[in-house]
Protein backbone atom coordinates (compact mmCIF):
# COMPACT_ATOMS: atom_id res chain seq x y z
CA UNK A 1 0.00 0.00 0.00
CA UNK A 2 1.73 3.20 -1.25
CA UNK A 3 0.43 6.73 -0.10
CA UNK A 4 0.50 8.55 3.48
CA UNK A 5 -0.69 5.59 5.45
CA UNK A 6 2.66 4.12 4.86
CA UNK A 7 3.52 4.28 8.88
CA UNK A 8 -0.36 3.35 10.28
CA UNK A 9 -1.99 0.47 8.44
CA UNK A 10 -4.99 1.66 6.63
CA UNK A 11 -8.33 0.80 7.97
CA UNK A 12 -11.70 1.11 6.90
CA UNK A 13 -15.28 0.26 8.79
CA UNK A 14 -17.43 -1.92 6.07
CA UNK A 15 -21.12 -2.31 6.31
CA UNK A 16 -21.20 -6.37 6.26
CA UNK A 17 -25.05 -7.41 6.08
CA UNK A 18 -23.63 -11.44 5.05
CA UNK A 19 -24.75 -11.41 1.32
CA UNK A 20 -22.62 -11.25 -1.34
CA UNK A 21 -22.04 -7.91 -2.31
CA UNK A 22 -20.54 -6.91 1.41
CA UNK A 23 -19.04 -10.06 1.27
CA UNK A 24 -17.42 -9.53 -1.85
CA UNK A 25 -16.56 -5.86 -1.03
CA UNK A 26 -14.47 -7.12 2.47
CA UNK A 27 -12.64 -9.61 0.45
CA UNK A 28 -11.52 -7.03 -1.65
CA UNK A 29 -10.39 -4.49 0.56
CA UNK A 30 -8.59 -7.47 2.77
CA UNK A 31 -6.98 -8.61 -0.29
CA UNK A 32 -5.66 -5.20 -0.56
CA UNK A 33 -4.06 -5.59 2.49
CA UNK A 34 -6.36 -3.28 4.49
CA UNK A 35 -7.73 -3.48 8.19
CA UNK A 36 -11.07 -4.01 7.92
CA UNK A 37 -13.51 -4.00 10.90
CA UNK A 38 -16.80 -4.95 9.94
CA UNK A 39 -20.30 -3.70 11.19
CA UNK A 40 -23.56 -5.38 10.79
CA UNK A 41 -26.41 -3.20 11.62
CA UNK A 42 -29.93 -4.90 12.10
CA UNK A 43 -33.30 -3.12 12.21
CA UNK A 44 -36.32 -4.52 13.45
CA UNK A 45 -37.17 -5.83 9.88
CA UNK A 46 -34.47 -8.02 9.36
CA UNK A 47 -36.12 -11.39 8.03
CA UNK A 48 -33.41 -13.79 9.62
CA UNK A 49 -35.04 -17.40 8.80
CA UNK A 50 -31.62 -19.25 9.37
CA UNK A 51 -33.22 -20.53 12.49
CA UNK A 52 -30.33 -19.36 14.42
CA UNK A 53 -31.05 -16.14 15.58
CA UNK A 54 -30.85 -12.89 13.80
CA UNK A 55 -27.22 -12.00 13.21
CA UNK A 56 -25.83 -15.48 13.48
CA UNK A 57 -25.06 -16.04 9.55
CA UNK A 58 -23.08 -12.59 9.52
CA UNK A 59 -20.92 -13.66 12.21
CA UNK A 60 -20.18 -16.58 9.79
CA UNK A 61 -19.11 -14.84 7.39
CA UNK A 62 -17.18 -12.45 9.21
CA UNK A 63 -15.45 -15.09 10.71
CA UNK A 64 -14.61 -16.94 7.10
CA UNK A 65 -13.09 -13.76 5.94
CA UNK A 66 -11.22 -12.93 9.25
CA UNK A 67 -12.69 -10.07 10.49
CA UNK A 68 -13.57 -8.46 13.26
CA UNK A 69 -17.48 -8.02 13.60
CA UNK A 70 -19.54 -5.24 15.62
CA UNK A 71 -23.18 -6.03 15.92
CA UNK A 72 -25.71 -3.04 16.49
CA UNK A 73 -29.62 -4.01 16.66
CA UNK A 74 -31.43 -0.64 16.07
CA UNK A 75 -34.88 -0.40 17.69
CA UNK A 76 -37.07 2.36 18.49
CA UNK A 77 -35.12 5.70 16.78
CA UNK A 78 -35.64 2.95 13.33
CA UNK A 79 -39.53 2.83 14.48
CA UNK A 80 -39.49 6.71 14.86
CA UNK A 81 -37.51 7.47 11.75
CA UNK A 82 -40.01 4.91 10.14
CA UNK A 83 -43.43 7.07 11.17
CA UNK A 84 -42.20 9.47 8.28
CA UNK A 85 -39.22 9.45 6.74
CA UNK A 86 -37.51 12.53 4.60
CA UNK A 87 -37.00 10.65 1.70
CA UNK A 88 -40.41 8.38 1.73
CA UNK A 89 -40.87 5.19 1.02
CA UNK A 90 -39.88 2.44 -1.73
CA UNK A 91 -42.88 0.01 -3.14
CA UNK A 92 -43.54 -1.42 0.00
CA UNK A 93 -42.70 0.57 3.48
CA UNK A 94 -39.14 0.40 2.88
CA UNK A 95 -37.43 3.76 4.00
CA UNK A 96 -34.32 3.07 2.39
CA UNK A 97 -32.72 6.44 2.31
CA UNK A 98 -33.44 7.71 5.38
CA UNK A 99 -32.67 3.80 6.32
CA UNK A 100 -29.10 3.85 4.72
CA UNK A 101 -28.16 7.54 5.96
CA UNK A 102 -29.06 5.66 9.33
CA UNK A 103 -26.61 3.06 8.98
CA UNK A 104 -24.17 5.21 7.55
CA UNK A 105 -24.40 7.99 10.68
CA UNK A 106 -23.25 4.75 13.04
CA UNK A 107 -20.89 3.57 10.29
CA UNK A 108 -19.53 6.95 11.14
CA UNK A 109 -19.03 6.62 14.53
CA UNK A 110 -17.40 3.72 14.15
CA UNK A 111 -15.03 4.92 11.75
CA UNK A 112 -14.13 7.47 14.44
CA UNK A 113 -14.09 5.34 17.41
CA UNK A 114 -11.66 2.88 15.39
CA UNK A 115 -9.72 5.59 14.10
CA UNK A 116 -10.42 4.12 10.53
CA UNK A 117 -9.49 5.79 7.02
CA UNK A 118 -12.82 5.31 5.45
CA UNK A 119 -16.14 3.66 4.85
CA UNK A 120 -16.60 0.79 2.63
CA UNK A 121 -19.83 -0.95 1.42
CA UNK A 122 -21.27 -3.82 -1.19
CA UNK A 123 -23.37 -1.22 -2.77
CA UNK A 124 -23.73 -1.85 -6.61
CA UNK A 125 -24.74 1.04 -8.62
CA UNK A 126 -27.96 1.04 -10.16
CA UNK A 127 -28.76 -2.46 -7.93
CA UNK A 128 -31.47 -1.57 -5.70
CA UNK A 129 -34.01 0.95 -7.51
CA UNK A 130 -34.36 3.87 -4.41
CA UNK A 131 -31.15 3.65 -2.47
CA UNK A 132 -28.63 2.55 -5.24
CA UNK A 133 -29.19 5.09 -7.79
CA UNK A 134 -26.72 7.80 -8.13
CA UNK A 135 -28.71 10.51 -6.62
CA UNK A 136 -29.76 8.30 -4.09
CA UNK A 137 -25.95 7.63 -2.97
CA UNK A 138 -25.00 11.16 -2.90
CA UNK A 139 -27.96 12.23 -0.69
CA UNK A 140 -27.14 9.10 1.57
CA UNK A 141 -23.66 10.95 1.90
CA UNK A 142 -24.82 13.95 2.54
CA UNK A 143 -27.29 13.55 4.96
CA UNK A 144 -24.92 11.62 7.38
CA UNK A 145 -21.77 13.81 6.63
CA UNK A 146 -19.61 11.48 5.12
CA UNK A 147 -19.27 13.40 1.67
CA UNK A 148 -16.11 11.13 -0.14
CA UNK A 149 -15.70 9.23 2.62
CA UNK A 150 -17.76 6.13 1.34
CA UNK A 151 -15.91 3.36 -0.72
CA UNK A 152 -18.11 1.17 -2.81
CA UNK A 153 -15.17 -1.04 -4.26
CA UNK A 154 -17.47 -3.09 -6.60
CA UNK A 155 -18.49 -0.15 -8.49
CA UNK A 156 -16.35 2.32 -7.29
CA UNK A 157 -15.34 3.05 -11.43
CA UNK A 158 -18.34 3.70 -12.14
CA UNK A 159 -18.40 6.22 -9.05
CA UNK A 160 -16.35 9.76 -8.04
CA UNK A 161 -12.54 8.92 -6.60
CA UNK A 162 -13.22 8.92 -2.88
CA UNK A 163 -10.76 10.48 -0.57
CA UNK A 164 -9.21 7.02 -0.02
CA UNK A 165 -8.35 6.42 -3.44
CA UNK A 166 -7.43 10.72 -4.08
CA UNK A 167 -4.82 10.26 -1.41
CA UNK A 168 -3.50 7.19 -2.43
CA UNK A 169 -4.37 4.71 0.35
CA UNK A 170 -6.45 2.66 -1.94
CA UNK A 171 -5.59 2.02 -6.07
CA UNK A 172 -8.10 2.78 -7.94
CA UNK A 173 -7.29 0.75 -10.51
CA UNK A 174 -7.66 -2.45 -8.39
CA UNK A 175 -11.41 -1.63 -8.00
CA UNK A 176 -14.07 -2.90 -9.95
CA UNK A 177 -16.80 -1.12 -12.38
CA UNK A 178 -20.11 -3.16 -11.44
CA UNK A 179 -23.12 -1.43 -11.94
CA UNK A 180 -26.67 -2.93 -12.72
CA UNK A 181 -28.82 -5.76 -10.72
CA UNK A 182 -27.41 -8.87 -12.35
CA UNK A 183 -25.39 -10.41 -10.16
CA UNK A 184 -23.36 -13.04 -12.49
CA UNK A 185 -20.18 -11.02 -12.47
CA UNK A 186 -20.45 -11.11 -8.63
CA UNK A 187 -21.04 -14.57 -8.43
CA UNK A 188 -17.93 -15.05 -11.19
CA UNK A 189 -15.75 -13.22 -8.94
CA UNK A 190 -16.79 -15.13 -5.68
CA UNK A 191 -15.44 -18.46 -7.18
CA UNK A 192 -12.46 -16.76 -8.42
CA UNK A 193 -11.64 -15.22 -5.13
CA UNK A 194 -12.52 -18.77 -3.18
CA UNK A 195 -15.57 -17.81 -1.60
CA UNK A 196 -18.95 -19.52 -1.22
CA UNK A 197 -21.09 -17.77 -3.42
CA UNK A 198 -23.21 -16.67 0.25
CA UNK A 199 -26.96 -16.26 -0.49
CA UNK A 200 -28.63 -13.29 0.24
CA UNK A 201 -28.44 -12.14 3.50
CA UNK A 202 -31.58 -12.07 4.71
CA UNK A 203 -34.65 -9.70 3.48
CA UNK A 204 -35.85 -7.08 4.90
CA UNK A 205 -39.49 -7.50 5.56
CA UNK A 206 -40.55 -3.62 4.82
CA UNK A 207 -39.94 -4.72 1.29
CA UNK A 208 -42.51 -7.33 1.25
CA UNK A 209 -46.22 -5.98 -0.17
CA UNK A 210 -47.94 -8.18 2.82
CA UNK A 211 -46.43 -7.34 5.41
CA UNK A 212 -46.02 -3.25 4.38
CA UNK A 213 -49.64 -3.82 4.43
CA UNK A 214 -49.24 -4.23 8.44
CA UNK A 215 -47.19 -2.12 8.72
CA UNK A 216 -49.21 1.17 7.17
CA UNK A 217 -52.06 -0.09 9.60
CA UNK A 218 -49.99 -0.51 12.54
CA UNK A 219 -48.77 3.14 12.00
CA UNK A 220 -52.24 4.70 11.07
CA UNK A 221 -53.82 3.36 13.71
CA UNK A 222 -51.06 3.60 16.53
CA UNK A 223 -49.12 6.68 16.97
CA UNK A 224 -46.29 5.58 19.07
CA UNK A 225 -45.92 1.68 18.59
CA UNK A 226 -43.26 -0.30 20.24
CA UNK A 227 -40.87 -3.28 19.17
CA UNK A 228 -43.93 -5.56 20.99
CA UNK A 229 -46.08 -4.08 18.22
CA UNK A 230 -43.72 -4.82 15.70
CA UNK A 231 -43.12 -8.17 16.51
CA UNK A 232 -46.49 -8.73 16.46
CA UNK A 233 -46.88 -7.96 12.63
CA UNK A 234 -44.47 -10.87 12.44
CA UNK A 235 -46.95 -13.67 13.05
CA UNK A 236 -50.18 -14.73 12.80
CA UNK A 237 -53.41 -13.50 10.51
CA UNK A 238 -53.90 -10.01 11.10
CA UNK A 239 -57.35 -8.43 11.14
CA UNK A 240 -58.37 -4.73 11.65
CA UNK A 241 -61.61 -4.86 13.82
CA UNK A 242 -62.35 -1.22 14.65
CA UNK A 243 -60.17 1.86 15.10
CA UNK A 244 -58.91 0.90 17.88
CA UNK A 245 -58.71 -3.10 18.20
CA UNK A 246 -56.81 -5.50 15.88
CA UNK A 247 -56.73 -9.80 15.93
CA UNK A 248 -53.76 -11.42 15.55
CA UNK A 249 -54.64 -15.27 15.17
CA UNK A 250 -51.78 -18.38 15.15
CA UNK A 251 -51.43 -19.87 12.02
CA UNK A 252 -49.54 -22.97 13.91
CA UNK A 253 -47.96 -24.32 17.35
CA UNK A 254 -44.92 -21.77 16.85
CA UNK A 255 -46.94 -19.15 15.98
CA UNK A 256 -49.49 -19.43 18.67
CA UNK A 257 -46.30 -19.90 21.32
CA UNK A 258 -44.67 -16.72 19.95
CA UNK A 259 -48.16 -15.02 20.19
CA UNK A 260 -48.65 -16.19 23.57
CA UNK A 261 -45.15 -14.39 24.81
CA UNK A 262 -46.05 -11.45 23.27
CA UNK A 263 -48.91 -10.69 25.40
CA UNK A 264 -48.86 -7.48 27.30
CA UNK A 265 -51.36 -5.39 29.76
CA UNK A 266 -54.69 -4.71 29.02
CA UNK A 267 -54.50 -7.58 25.80
CA UNK A 268 -57.23 -10.22 25.18
CA UNK A 269 -56.08 -13.97 24.54
CA UNK A 270 -58.92 -15.83 22.66
CA UNK A 271 -59.01 -19.85 22.48
CA UNK A 272 -61.31 -22.35 21.12
CA UNK A 273 -62.59 -24.49 24.58
CA UNK A 274 -62.42 -28.26 23.75
CA UNK A 275 -61.79 -28.19 20.07
CA UNK A 276 -58.37 -27.36 18.42
CA UNK A 277 -57.99 -24.06 17.07
CA UNK A 278 -55.37 -21.07 17.29
CA UNK A 279 -54.29 -18.53 20.28
CA UNK A 280 -55.31 -15.24 19.33
CA UNK A 281 -54.78 -12.02 20.65
CA UNK A 282 -56.88 -9.17 20.42
CA UNK A 283 -54.78 -5.91 21.41
CA UNK A 284 -56.77 -2.28 21.76
CA UNK A 285 -55.54 1.00 21.83
CA UNK A 286 -58.16 2.31 23.27
CA UNK A 287 -58.89 -0.04 26.03
CA UNK A 288 -62.69 2.23 26.87
CA UNK A 289 -63.40 1.47 23.09
CA UNK A 290 -63.98 -1.92 22.96
CA UNK A 291 -67.04 -2.93 23.67
CA UNK A 292 -68.50 -6.78 23.98
CA UNK A 293 -69.49 -6.55 19.87
CA UNK A 294 -65.62 -6.56 19.12
CA UNK A 295 -65.03 -8.78 21.60
CA UNK A 296 -67.58 -11.01 20.19
CA UNK A 297 -66.86 -10.99 16.37
CA UNK A 298 -62.81 -11.76 17.54
CA UNK A 299 -64.62 -14.81 18.94
CA UNK A 300 -66.34 -15.51 15.80
CA UNK A 301 -63.09 -15.13 14.12
CA UNK A 302 -61.30 -17.83 16.40
CA UNK A 303 -64.10 -19.84 15.85
CA UNK A 304 -63.96 -19.69 12.30
CA UNK A 305 -60.14 -20.90 12.63
CA UNK A 306 -61.24 -24.05 15.19
CA UNK A 307 -61.58 -27.24 14.30
CA UNK A 308 -65.20 -26.74 15.46
CA UNK A 309 -68.06 -27.98 12.92
CA UNK A 310 -70.12 -24.84 13.30
CA UNK A 311 -70.38 -23.10 16.66
CA UNK A 312 -68.09 -22.58 19.62
CA UNK A 313 -67.77 -21.83 22.70
CA UNK A 314 -64.50 -19.33 22.83
CA UNK A 315 -62.65 -18.68 26.12
CA UNK A 316 -61.75 -15.20 26.33
CA UNK A 317 -59.19 -13.26 29.37
CA UNK A 318 -57.77 -10.36 30.40
CA UNK A 319 -55.37 -9.76 33.10
CA UNK A 320 -58.18 -10.40 35.66
CA UNK A 321 -60.83 -12.26 33.79
CA UNK A 322 -61.83 -15.27 32.09
CA UNK A 323 -64.99 -15.55 30.77
CA UNK A 324 -66.49 -18.09 27.95
CA UNK A 325 -68.41 -16.90 25.02
CA UNK A 326 -70.26 -19.46 22.62
CA UNK A 327 -69.82 -18.16 18.91
CA UNK A 328 -70.60 -18.92 15.48
CA UNK A 329 -68.14 -19.25 12.79
CA UNK A 330 -67.63 -16.02 11.07
CA UNK A 331 -68.76 -16.84 7.18
CA UNK A 332 -65.85 -16.17 4.51
CA UNK A 333 -66.71 -12.89 2.82
CA UNK A 334 -67.04 -10.96 5.94
CA UNK A 335 -63.86 -12.47 7.45
CA UNK A 336 -61.74 -10.73 4.38
CA UNK A 337 -63.43 -7.74 4.95
CA UNK A 338 -61.63 -7.43 8.02
CA UNK A 339 -58.36 -8.75 7.03
CA UNK A 340 -55.11 -6.71 6.98
S1 LIG B 1 -34.32 -2.64 2.05
FE1 LIG B 1 -34.81 -2.33 4.24
S2 LIG B 1 -32.84 -2.56 5.31
FE2 LIG B 1 -32.38 -2.23 3.12
S3 LIG B 1 -32.10 -0.02 2.92
FE3 LIG B 1 -34.23 -0.45 2.44
S4 LIG B 1 -35.33 -0.17 4.38
FE4 LIG B 1 -33.14 -0.39 4.88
Amino acid sequence: MDGEGASKRVRCVALLSGGLDSTLAVKLMKDMGVDVKALAIKTPFCDFDCGKGCGFRVKEVADALGVELKTVYLGEEYIEMLKNPKHGYGSGMNPCIDCRAMMYRIAKEYMEECNADFIVTGEVLNQRPMSQNMRALRIIERESNLEGKVLRPLSAKQLKPTEAELKGLIKRDMLLDIKGRSRKVQMGLARQLGLDAPNAAGGCLLTDRQFARRVKDLLEHLPNPTLNDVELLKVGRHFRLSRDAKLVVGRNKDENEIIQSLIQDGDIMLEAKDVKGPKALLRCSNKDKVDGSIVSLAASIVCRYSDADGSCIVIVSDDVTIKEIKSEPLASDMLESYRI
